[in-house]
């Protein structure tokens, strides 16, 4: 239902809390958020409020510097800590967020599971992982426009490599993201108002666009792979 996603010098597990917090308003029955840590995917989640999340947490989070975060509203997969957002893949090189739903999910898994996948839940999103693992082939963003090609549906999705740990990426179709742009850090989100406490400058990605964000800087391109050019947008509102 909500992501947030951030890049760059801040300990990331606080701002993608509070960016979720800020997300509270649309509902959800269960949250989480991963972080790349000394190149080790680490994922927390909990049923419920985000309450329940911080208390999971605990006070010795991850300092990482890079993750991404998920309320999610179950469409696919009862509400569970197991169907809750971040997913990985077997071997935990790949993490994501998804908002939407993946329409061919059935078929996909069937096609995974023949591959030797097997799978941790019961939700659509948990094929999105297993793809980035199946056809990695060395460029990950031109493993995740394989992907995109596969699927059919709707998403946001965000996601993270293990062995990159300075790189996210990111992709929509008919379901909102924005790119929030500070000074040498990154915002990902569902909602503008998850980020606003951080920058007022961000790329408004349109369906068909892909994002790779590194902390040099954000390129989006198509899911051709052809460079766009985007508008800053300055928010002048307060939410
Ligand atoms: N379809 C996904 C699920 O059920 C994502 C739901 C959402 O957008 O929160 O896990």
């Amino acid at each position: 239902c909500g992501i947030v996603g951030y890049i760059g010098k801040r300990v990331a597990i606080p701002v993608l809390v509070d960016g979720l917090k800020k997300l509270e308003y649309r509902g959800y029955d269960s949250a989480g958020v991963a972080v790349l840590d000394s190149e080790q995917i680490v994922v927390s989640k909990s049923v419920g409020k985000l309450a329940a999340l911080e208390g999971e947490l605990g006070q010795n989070y991850s300092q990482a510097c890079i993750g991404i975060g998920h309320t999610r509203w179950a469409t696919h997969g009862r509400p569970s800590q197991l169907n809750a957002h971040p997913h990985c893949d077997c071997k935990q090189d790949f993490v994501v967020v998804h908002n939407g739903i993946i329409e061919n999910y059935l078929e996909l898994k069937d096609m995974l599971i023949e591959k030797g996948h097997s799978f941790t839940s019961e939700t659509d999103t948990e094929v999105l992982a297993h793809l980035l693992e199946e056809y990695f082939d060395g460029n990950l963003e031109g493993t995740m426009r394989k992907v995109l090609k596969t699927i059919r549906g709707s998403y946001a999705v965000v996601a993270l490599r293990r062995q990159e740990p300075d790189k996210l990426i990111a992709a929509r179709k008919d379901s909102p993201m924005v790119i929030g742009l500070g000074e040498g850090e990154f915002f990902v989100a569902s909602d503008i108002t998850a980020i606003l406490n951080y920058t007022r400058q961000v790329y408004i990605l349109e369906d068909g666009e892909m994002v790779t964000i590194t902390e040099d800087g954000v390129q989006v391109s198509d899911f051709e792979g052809s460079l766009r050019e985007k508008e800053v947008y300055e928010v002048k509102w307060d939410a």
